[in-house]
């Protein structure tokens, strides 16, 4: 099973809400940065994880969770041994827990030889995180609610990307306290309207989707690690259209004009000390499937 990344292109945040919540507007682009996950039969359940660090394992493990969840909602389905090869950054802003999940749920229902539907496992997905559903749909959509509430955006376009990463990883409830704590004190930059992204990815131009990039939880993310912001100035310097933290960071998302400009831009910004790694990536990408 391959399970795709995410960027955020655009990332709305609404205010704390009552529940603890923040309404999102989100355009999710799946990138062909993916986990692999393998699952077969095995006399007990298991999850593990190559390389291991900071990945819990068994069902505290998003994708031991979604197989406990499928098994539950459908009371059917044996033991698994779940594999997991672990490329999306950790803690990252990637969703990488997500895109486990969403190979779990897809690949132990052909395992199992349950008839389901996307829209099933949509469904079990957003029980276990609002990033889930997208990571099962891939390709480039529009997400509001917690970001689980999906449509589909008309993309006429390849996007080429360097992702700079982080030594450290962030966690999205703390990114999330840190927004509202900016918001308290003072004016942290707000994305403008989603329409400019969906008309910037419609119209086919790196570019103009390159002017459109924002995330409201950039300032945020920022605040905790400073260093993101050299990473960010690196990037553009090295020849990147544009770049943004992708969702609570620290990945750090570097747009380019195409495939050759990626390139050098990976190559600079891989010697200019301002991240732990890069990485190339393009998208849109499909969802979580079953490869090989
Ligand atoms: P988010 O989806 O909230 O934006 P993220 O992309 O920043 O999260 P993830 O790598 O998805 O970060 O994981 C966040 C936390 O979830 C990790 O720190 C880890 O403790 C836990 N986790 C559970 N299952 C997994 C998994 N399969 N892969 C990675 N982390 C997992």
């Amino acid at each position: 099973m391959q399970a795709p990344a995410k960027i955020n292109l655009h990332l709305g945040v609404g205010p704390l809400r009552d529940d603890g919540y923040h309404d999102l507007v989100s355009v999710f682009h799946a990138v062909d940065l993916a986990d692999d996950v393998v699952i077969a039969p095995a006399v007990r359940s298991s999850v593990t994880c190559e390389p291991a660090d900071g990945v819990p394992s068994g069902t505290d493990n998003l994708a031991g969770a979604a197989a406990a969840a499928l098994r539950r909602r459908r009371k059917t389905g044996s033991p698994v041994a779940i594999s997991i090869t672990k490329r999306i950054p950790v803690a990252g802003g990637m969703a990488g827990g997500s895109a486990d999940a969403a190979a779990a749920l897809v690949g132990c229902a052909a395992l199992w030889g349950i008839e389901t539907t996307r829209g099933e496992l949509i469904d079990i997905g957003a029980e276990l995180g609002s990033d889930v559903p997208f990571a099962l749909t891939g390709g480039t959509a529009v997400g509001t609610g917690r970001g689980e509430r999906l449509s589909p955006v008309l993309s006429r376009i390849r996007l080429h990307w360097v992702l700079a990463l982080s030594a450290e990883g962030l966690s999205t409830p703390a990114v999330f306290a840190e927004l509202d704590r900016l918001r308290e004190i003072g004016d942290p930059p707000r994305v403008g309207p989603v329409e400019t992204m969906l008309a910037a990815l419609a119209g086919g131009d790196a570019a103009a989707v390159a002017a459109a990039l924002g995330n409201d939880l950039q300032a945020a993310a920022i605040s905790l690690q400073p260093g993101l912001r050299r990473t960010l100035r690196a990037g553009v310097a090295a020849g990147a259209l544009a770049g943004v933290v992708s969702g609570s960071g620290p990945t750090v998302a570097l747009l380019c004009a195409d495939a050759e400009s990626a390139a050098a831009v990976a190559a600079e910004l891989a010697g200019s000390g301002t991240c732990r790694s890069v990485r190339v990536a393009t998208g849109p990408a499909p969802g979580a499937r079953v490869v090989g």
